[in-house]
């Protein structure tokens, strides 16, 4: 029996009676601890179809276009996975970013649904806090992130039961894995296809199938979001000293890029 049919029954022996309780108790964690030891070995071609079996048509995914992004946007369609993507224009990304979306609308024909931020919530935060509130301090900087990013976020996975994201394990520090439960958006499922892939995979399987790819990474950028609140890495530095640097305390404790990485990357 392969690993993605023993998921699969694993999947299908849940208790009916836990999917219908409250949202933080779709799953619970020894469910998705089970999931994750069946799937850890999984190539994403596979995940992503147990994704859709399991999901579509209430399966989304978050598509920024970044590098793990475009790989995952690329295989979807090489699988026809039938999900829903969303991409989230904050208003302040950069140029790259917006060109790169028109690429894959144009040259690709893909459907893609784009969310921006409620009028009147972005008039508010500009109003009070000025047009850059970001280096302003951690608040102003955080109430941007929610008008601009969480908020749009939510309304995007309204009606979703499950969302394929791009997220990987070098990126992260909190235990997740192949799926995990996303408690912001009422306890769904999130989706990590390549999670444990490494950059090197990662920019093999671009090389490969010559794909489009955000042309940030070219100039040093280990992150493609918000144009004010990410720059270029040198070498030496985090990944997350490419974001929010003029804040002490960062979220996360990410990796140090050698120079090597660092021209990989970037
Ligand atoms: Fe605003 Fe920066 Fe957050 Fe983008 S990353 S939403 S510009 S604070």
């Amino acid at each position: 029996m392969s690993s993605m049919t023993k998921s699969m029954a694993r999947y299908d022996a849940r208790p009916k009676a836990k999917q219908s309780e409250l949202y933080e108790e779709r799953w619970t964690v020894p469910q998705i601890e089970n999931l994750n030891d069946l799937m850890c070995h999984d190539r994403p071609e596979d995940i992503l179809l147990w994704a859709e079996e399991n999901f579509s048509p209430k399966l989304k995914f978050s598509c920024q276009f970044s590098m793990e992004d475009v790989v995952l946007l690329h295989l979807m369609h090489r699988l026809g996975v039938q999900a829903e993507v969303f991409f989230l224009d904050t208003g302040r990304l950069h140029q790259e970013t917006y060109d790169l979306v028109e690429t894959y609308r144009e040259q690709f024909h893909f459907d893609i649904n784009v969310y921006t931020p409620d009028t009147q919530g972005l008039a508010g935060i500009l109003s009070k806090n000025g047009v850059n509130p970001f280096y302003r301090n951690r608040q102003a900087r955080q109430e941007c992130c929610f008008v601009r990013k969480m908020e749009p976020m939510a309304r995007a996975l309204d009606g979703a039961d499950a969302w394929v994201s791009g997220q990987r394990q070098e990126y992260v520090t909190n235990a997740t894995g192949v799926v995990a439960i996303d408690s912001l958006h009422g306890g769904i499922l999130q989706i990590n296809p390549i999670y444990y892939w490494d950059s090197a995979a990662v920019w093999e399987y671009v090389r490969q199938h010559q794909i489009p790819y955000n042309r940030l990474y070219d100039q040093g950028f280990a992150s493609v979001g918000c144009s004010p609140c990410n720059r270029p890495l040198h070498e030496g530095e985090s990944v997350a000293d490419g974001t929010w640097w003029w804040e002490d305390a960062k979220e996360n404790d990410l990796p140090v890029l050698k120079n090597s990485e660092v021209h990989r990357v970037g």
